[in-house]
C-alpha cells in the first residue's frame, strides 16, 4: 500500500527553483501522520522577487504582445503536462491531503481540462465594434492586467489552482499561486509541468508559505492588480477589506453551509445516494457539502431510516485502498475541529443518528479518521445548521411544504449551492429559482463542468470562476474611439 515519492523541496519562483527562505513547513500523511517532506516556505523577501520578475515578464513583448492563438499552445502544453504526469500529481495530492487516489486522479485530470478549456476559449474570444454615434469608430477591447495573484485552499489544491493559473495565463496575465500552507507539495508539481511546458520565465511562480506573510503581501503589494481567493470566509473577507484599500478587484470563493432537499415524490434511491455523495464524499472537506438536508415531514423518518442505514455501509479506510468512500480528515488539528461541532451539536439538542466519533480498531488508529455523522432534532438556527463545519456531518430538519421550506433554505448567511430531489420539474424550477445560491443541482449534487461558471452569493463569495467569461475576469476593458472626419472640431474651429 505504500507508495513512496520524492517530493520537491524547492520553490519555483521567477523561473528558477530555489529555496525558500521562509518559515519550514511540513507535510505530513493523513492516512498515518508520517513525514512526507519538509521544505522552507517563501518568505516577503521572495514575494518581492517573484513579483519583480513577473512585472518584467509580463510587459516583455514575448508575452505581452503574442497572438491569443499563439499564446493558447502554452496553456495547450500545461494540459498535456498534467495528464502525462497525472499518476504522480494524484500520488502527492493523496499524500499531501489524504484524499483517496482515485480522487486526486480526478482532480489532476479535471486540471488538465481546464488548461484545455481556457486555452480552447481563448482561441475563440472577440472583442467588440459597438454602435457608434458619430462619425467614429468605437471598439471595446480587453487586456491583461498585468502581474496577477491566485491563493488556494488545501482541500482539491490542483484542481483550485488550474481554475486560477490558466484562466490568469489565458487573459495574458502573469500569474503568481500562493497554495496552503498544509498541501504545499502538489503546486510544486504544476510548477514542474509549466517550466516543461515552455512557459517564458517569471510568468509564474508558486509561494507556498503563512497566509499572514505570503498572502498578506501579495494582497496589498501595489503591483497586483487583482487577487482570486479561494477559503474561508473571515480570510476572504480580510482579504477583501485590504483590497479595497487599494481599490483592487478580487474575486472570493468562500464557504458554505448548503442546502439539499428531498422532496416525498423524489426517486428515494437517487436522493439517498445523492444525500450521501453531496455531504460524506471527500470526507465532507468540500465548500459545497450538502450538510443542511431538508426533507418533507410526510417521508421523513422512511428516509432518514434509509440514508442512516446506506451510510453505516460507506467504507471508511485507506486513500491508497481502492475500496475506500471516505479517507481521513487533514490533519488532526482539524478533525478535533469537527469534534468541538459535533460536542457543541449536542449540548444544543442534536440527537446523533450515527456516527458522531472515531471509527474503532487498529486501521484507523494513526490516521485521522472521523465516522460520517447524521445529526437530527437541531433547529435551522443551531450552530451546526449555521456554521461550516468542512467534515463529515449532516444536520437533518424536516419541512411541511415549499414556503416553509425556502424560507429555512434562505435562512442562512451562506449561499453557495443547494440540492434538489423531486419527480416534479416545474416544481424543481420553482424552488431552483427561489433558492438564493450561485448553484443549483436537480436530481443529483456536486457535478461540475469548466463550461458553467461558479461563485456563490452572500458569504460564500463574490464574482464567478470558469466558463469562457472566466478570462475576462483576469483583463481589463478599454474602449478605443477613431474619429473618421478628419477635421477640427467644431467647438475649437472658429479659433483656429
Ligand atoms: P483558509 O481561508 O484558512 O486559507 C485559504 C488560503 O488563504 C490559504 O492558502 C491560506 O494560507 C491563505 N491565507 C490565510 N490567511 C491569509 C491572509 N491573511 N491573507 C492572504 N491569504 C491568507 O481556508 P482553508 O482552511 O485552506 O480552506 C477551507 C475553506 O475554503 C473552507 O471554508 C471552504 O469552504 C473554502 N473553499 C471554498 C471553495 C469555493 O469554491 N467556494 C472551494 C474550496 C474551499
Amino acid at each position: 500500500m505504500d507508495q513512496a515519492f520524492t517530493p520537491q523541496d524547492k520553490l519555483y519562483i521567477g523561473g528558477e527553483w530555489r529555496r525558500g527562505r521562509g518559515a519550514e513547513i511540513a507535510s505530513n500523511f493523513p492516512a498515518d501522520g508520517s513525514l512526507n517532506a519538509k521544505l522552507a516556505g517563501a518568505s516577503q523577501e521572495d514575494v518581492d522577487v517573484a513579483i519583480e520578475r513577473a512585472q518584467y515578464a509580463a510587459s516583455d513583448p514575448a508575452w505581452r504582445k503574442i497572438l491569443p492563438h499563439e499564446r493558447a499552445t502554452f496553456l495547450y502544453k500545461i494540459s498535456e503536462g498534467l495528464a502525462r504526469h497525472a499518476d504522480r500529481i494524484s500520488l502527492v495530492q493523496s499524500r499531501d491531503t489524504g484524499k483517496t487516489l482515485s480522487e486526486t486522479r480526478a482532480l489532476a485530470m479535471s486540471a488538465a481540462g481546464t488548461f484545455r478549456y481556457m486555452a480552447a476559449a481563448l482561441e475563440t474570444m472577440e472583442d467588440a465594434l459597438t454602435p457608434s454615434r458619430s462619425n467614429y469608430l468605437t471598439m471595446s477591447v480587453f487586456e491583461p492586467l498585468g502581474v496577477t495573484a491566485g491563493i488556494t485552499p488545501w482541500n482539491s489544491p490542483i484542481a483550485s489552482d488550474a481554475q486560477k493559473v490558466a484562466p490568469a495565463l489565458a487573459a495574458g496575465n502573469a500569474v503568481l499561486l500562493k497554495p496552503s500552507s498544509w498541501s504545499p507539495l502538489v503546486c510544486l508539481e504544476l510548477a514542474r509541468v509549466i517550466e516543461e511546458a515552455g512557459l517564458p520565465k517569471g510568468l509564474f511562480s508558486t509561494l507556498p508559505g503563512a497566509g499572514a506573510i505570503v498572502g498578506e503581501r501579495l494582497v496589498t503589494h501595489p503591483a497586483i492588480r487583482k487577487v482570486s481567493f479561494t477559503g474561508g470566509t473571515e480570510t476572504g473577507r480580510d482579504i477583501a477589506r485590504k483590497a479595497a484599500d487599494k481599490l483592487m478587484p478580487v474575486s472570493l470563493e468562500l464557504g458554505g453551509k448548503s442546502p439539499t432537499i428531498v422532496f416525498a415524490d423524489a426517486d428515494l434511491d437517487v436522493a439517498c445516494a445523492g444525500v450521501m455523495f453531496g455531504v460524506f464524499s471527500s470526507t465532507g472537506q468540500s465548500c459545497i457539502a450538502g450538510s443542511r438536508l431538508f426533507v418533507e415531514r410526510s417521508i421523513y423518518d422512511t428516509f432518514l431510516a434509509k440514508l442512516v442505514a446506506a451510510t453505516e455501509r460507506l467504507r471508511i479506510g485507506h486513500p491508497f485502498e481502492a475500496t475506500t468512500q471516505m479517507a481521513p480528515l487533514i490533519r488532526p488539528k482539524h478533525r478535533d475541529e469537527v469534534e468541538d461541532h459535533v460536542k457543541r451539536a449536542r449540548e444544543d439538542g442534536g440527537i446523533i443518528l450515527t456516527g458522531g466519533e472515531r471509527p474503532a480498531g487498529a486501521d484507523y488508529t494513526d490516521g485521522t479518521y472521523y465516522r460520517p455523522t447524521i445529526i437530527a432534532g437541531l433547529a435551522n438556527t443551531s450552530r451546526l445548521c449555521r456554521e461550516e463545519v468542512f467534515g463529515p456531518v449532516l444536520a437533518v430538519l424536516p419541512f411541511d411544504n415549499e414556503d416553509d421550506l425556502i424560507r429555512q433554505s434562505n435562512d442562512n448567511s451562506y449561499g453557495l449551492a443547494c440540492g434538489i430531489y423531486t419527480s416534479d420539474f416545474p416544481k424543481a424550477w420553482r424552488v431552483a429559482r427561489a433558492i438564493d445560491t450561485g448553484t443549483v443541482w436537480v436530481n443529483t449534487y456536486k457535478q461540475f463542468s469548466i463550461s458553467t461558471p461558479f461563485g456563490g452569493t452572500k458569504e460564500s463569495g463574490l464574482g464567478r470562476e470558469k466558463g469562457r467569461e472566466g478570462i475576462r475576469a483576469w483583463m481589463a476593458q478599454k474602449s478605443i474611439y477613431c474619429d473618421l472626419s478628419q477635421v477640427p472640431h467644431p467647438w475649437a474651429k472658429s479659433a483656429l
